[in-house]
């Protein structure tokens, strides 16, 4: 974090802090707890929401589950505060990974689905379960007394932004980790995350659980906020403000949350005073007039772009005008608003500020931490040293069926790979070799057959334990993590290296900052080794179409892995580009890795291969050195047969 950032942060904690004094109306500090209270639970919303990439529709149902745990240990067991909060964020917690096991199996609007089925079921049970909840009559609870202080709403209003203000900093921390680092992979690219070794699944539900802890804390916070609950509050309306909240505010930030919570909590207000309403309307006309203005000038928009929003501010601002009461049409205008922000502002008004800003940004003030100091090559390799099976391969797929329907995209195909070699894998298009790596690596789980690697059997195990194994791959079809610097992709390989714990990375503990040093220093050399050191701070989707691939296999190493898979590394490389590949390769197998290579370049596989294996329409019809199949006849029909540029 830069120090802008920091003393910004300091700057709103006191100028939250002194709010109250110089405002003191009781009802406007409420409306501040309650913002503040909703801004907790959105920044863990945000983690599942804007990091992970998922909907949920459960939140309000857990911020019941905060509520009622809360409020039940106060009612039934007198529980004091200090002991209840904490409770209540294990036992959100935990409802969270109740929801999150199965839910989590499912993608999109089924999860969406599943959470709001939660969130239902919840409200009944809270409604039903009258022995604990008191039913739809509600719970009373009182604020704690301290010291024999009974604290006000205007002390709790401190309370709640010392919350807020740890909350704040804990899921920093967390998000800055590799934990972190983690979510936003999976959301980018979740075949890939698998694939190093960095279980999707595992992480989302650990996503799920922090947000519905931090639930939790939300939940009894209002509970003592309130001194009142009733199963009522806790709806499918107040599930969609959040997320509308988050959205409108904007997703990947820390100030989005906040935004998001003043927004929710003041536009009710804002809709019932034609005034305020007034003043505010014509204000963001004025904005979005002089912004149309500037964004035509200098060419950012046209003015076609730019009418409707101007017209729909416009209309906005002079209906203010000519009604009489607004209350009448708060629907309406709420309705207008969210369409608005959403489909103008997609990435909330976080995401439209920081546009402005990191174009303006003068120049001494770095983007991005500046990479370490360079390591060299000796940072990069400690190939582990994997046994052979029986037969003295490092790895053996035997028998090898992969049925897609009525396709057998490989038909009985047996592989062996001989420790220490680069084994080449080519046929015309079409003909199994990237269905062959999705099956050695676990993406497709075999129709029959057996592989073996390592000794181990590892048919039919997931893709992210097989990369802890030792398989490491880069795809045909690109899969890094856009939104990520190239040196931040090369993290997630490295995650296996990171052993410190969430409360390790909350507190920087001495363990966190020397993972963290060492895995930066080998990043850095691995980003050396395929020549991208220059590169390291650009976001991955910006690199050239050669550069990605090359960040693929820096990202690949990183497993440390002792037998990786590329597929076609050299599609859309240059000459030159093509040269540094065939020098980087035979560096690998030098460190002792072994290769399986899928090209159609034909140099290439002739000046690197040690074995060559042909499939075509899904069979093996040729095995041995590259001028052996070269001269074979079935491989030479095999080709003129099919794609020419194979050939
Ligand atoms: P190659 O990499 O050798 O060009 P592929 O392994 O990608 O070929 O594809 C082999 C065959 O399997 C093709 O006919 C392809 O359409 C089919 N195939 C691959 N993956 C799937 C899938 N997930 N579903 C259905 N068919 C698939
Ligand atoms: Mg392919």
């Amino acid at each position: 974090m830069s120090w802008i950032n920091k003393i910004s942060i300091v700057l709103a904690i006191i100028v939250a802090a002194v709010l109250p004094t110089i405002w003191p109306n009781p009802y406007y500090v409420h409306l501040m707890v309650i913002i503040g209270i909703y801004a907790i639970l959105l920044l863990g919303l945000d983690i599942v929401v804007g990091y992970v990439g998922e909907v949920s529709l459960g939140h309000a149902a857990l911020f019941g589950i905060g509520s009622y745990t809360a409020g039940v240990l106060h009612f039934q067991l007198a529980v004091p505060f200090l002991l209840a909060v904490p409770a209540s964020i294990v036992v959100t917690a935990f409802f969270g990974a109740l929801l999150a096991l199965p839910a989590l199996r499912v993608n999109g609007p089924y999860l969406a689905m599943v959470t709001l089925a939660f969130g239902t079921i919840i409200q009944i049970l809270i409604n039903e379960m009258t022995f604990l909840t008191n039913g739809p009559l509600g719970l009373s609870i009182r604020k704690p007394i301290w010291f024999g202080h009974q604290i006000t709403g205007a002390d709790y209003y401190y309370i709640v932004l010392a919350a807020l203000v740890l909350t704040l900093f804990v899921v920093q921390r967390i998000l800055k980790s590799h934990i972190g680092r983690a979510f936003e992979a999976l959301h980018d690219s979740p075949i890939a995350t698998d694939c190093m070794g960095v279980s999707v699944y595992g992480y989302k539900v650990y996503a799920f659980v922090l947000s519905a802890g931090i639930a939790g804390l939300a939940g009894s916070l209002f509970t003592y906020s309130e001194e009142y609950i009733s199963p009522n509050t806790y709806n499918f309306e107040l599930t969609i403000l959040f997320l509308l909240a988050v959205i409108m505010g904007g997703r990947k930030t820390r100030i989005g949350p906040m935004l998001g919570a003043i927004i929710i909590v003041m536009l009710p207000n804002v809709l019932s005073d034609i005034e305020l309403f007034r003043t505010i309307s014509t204000g963001i006309a004025v904005f979005t007039v002089a912004y149309a203005v500037y964004a035509v000038t200098t060419r950012q928009g046209t003015v076609r772009q730019m009418l409707l929003p101007l017209l729909v501010t416009l209309v906005l601002a002079a209906s203010g005008y000519f009604m009489e009461n607004i209350t009448e049409h708060r629907l309406t205008i709420f309705g207008v608003m969210i369409l608005f922000v959403v489909y103008y502002l997609p990435n909330g008004i976080m995401g439209f500020l920081r546009r402005i800003v990191l174009k303006y940004r003068p120049q001494w003030i770095h983007r991005h931490e500046i990479v370490a100091e360079l390591g060299d090559d000796a940072h990069v390799w400690s190939v582990p040293d994997h046994p052979v099976n029986a037969s003295g391969y490092l790895l053996e797929a035997k028998n090898i069926l992969m049925q897609f329907g009525g396709l057998k995209a490989l038909n009985e195909v047996n592989l062996q790979i001989t420790k220490g070699t680069v084994h080449g894998l080519i046929g015309p298009n079409g003909s199994g070799k990237s269905t062959m790596m999705n099956v050695l690596t676990g993406i497709y789980k075999p129709t029959a057959g057996k592989i073996e690697f390592n000794r181990k059997n590892i048919t039919g195990a997931s893709p992210s334990s097989i990369a802890a194994a030792g398989i490491a791959r880069t795809f045909q079809n690109v899969q890094l993590f856009g939104e990520m610097t190239a040196i931040e992709n090369v993290l997630v390989g490295l995650h296996h290296t990171y052993r410190h714990s969430l409360l390790d990375a909350v507190f920087h503990t001495p363990r966190c900052r020397k993972e963290k040093n060492a895995a930066r220093l080998r990043a850095a050399s691995l980003l050396h080794f395929v020549g991208l050191s220059d590169l390291a701070n650009e976001e991955a989707r910006n690199l050239p179409y050669g550069k990605q691939r090359l960040l693929e296999i820096a990202r690949a190493l990183a497993l440390n892995p002792s037998l990786l898979l590329l597929d076609e590394p050299a599609a859309g490389l240059t000459a030159p580009d093509i040269k540094e590949l065939i020098a980087m390769i035979n560096k690998i197998r030098e460190h002792g890795l072994t290769v399986i290579l899928i090209e159609h370049h034909m140099d290439v596989v002739m000046s690197i291969c040690d074995t060559v294996t042909v499939l075509d329409f899904g069979q093996k019809i040729a095995e041995g050195t590259a001028a052996e199949v070269q001269s074979d006849e079935k491989v030479i029909e095999a080709y003129l047969g099919g794609s020419v540029e194979a050939a």
